[in-house]
């Protein structure tokens, strides 16, 4: 059976060499902003892994299940499109984390802990995979925040 034409858009279909695999949040907030940054970066080819918590899934999964698909994810970026580098974000108010409020409201107390997860995170995939770069990012509501990989300076 046929299928019928929903939408008629263009894309170019060349095989690609990814600039990036991208972990982050599905929060619609942040996504804007890390689509700016990313083609700020020149990530212009991103594999984007975009999955509720972003880079908590490798920090602290809900399960092994959930990091070990994340990994794949990961593998699977490098293996087909020969990925060089590794994105790992996570931002503020995320409800996986309980949002702002589970910090008690105090954004400090939040952003540290990110940093934390995130450097967690970035630690695990250089494990995995030693040949790839690893650079993470925070992500509030008004910027982006290197946190591991580069100086720890507000970078968008
Ligand atoms: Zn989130």
């Amino acid at each position: 059976m046929q299928m019928q034409k929903a939408f008629h858009f263009d894309s170019p279909p060349d095989p690609y060499t990814a600039d990036a695999a991208v972990l982050c949040c599905f929060d619609q907030r942040i996504r804007l902003a890390v689509n700016k940054f990313l083609q700020r970066r020149e990530i212009l080819r991103p594999d984007m892994i975009v999955v509720a918590g972003g880079a908590k899934t490798l920090a602290s999964p809900r399960n092994d299940f959930e990091r070990d698909f994340i990994l794949e994810q990961v593998r699977m970026s490098i293996l087909l499109h020969q990925t060089p580098r590794v994105f790992l974000m996570s931002h503020s108010d995320c409800a996986t984390y309980g949002g702002l409020a589970a910090f008690g409201g105090d954004r400090e107390k939040e952003s540290a802990h990110h940093k934390t997860e995130l450097q967690r995170a970035a630690q695990l995939i250089k494990e995995k995979f030693p040949d790839v770069e690893v650079r993470c990012f925070f992500v509030n509501f008004e910027g982006v925040f290197a946190a591991c990989g580069e100086n720890a300076e507000q970078v968008a």
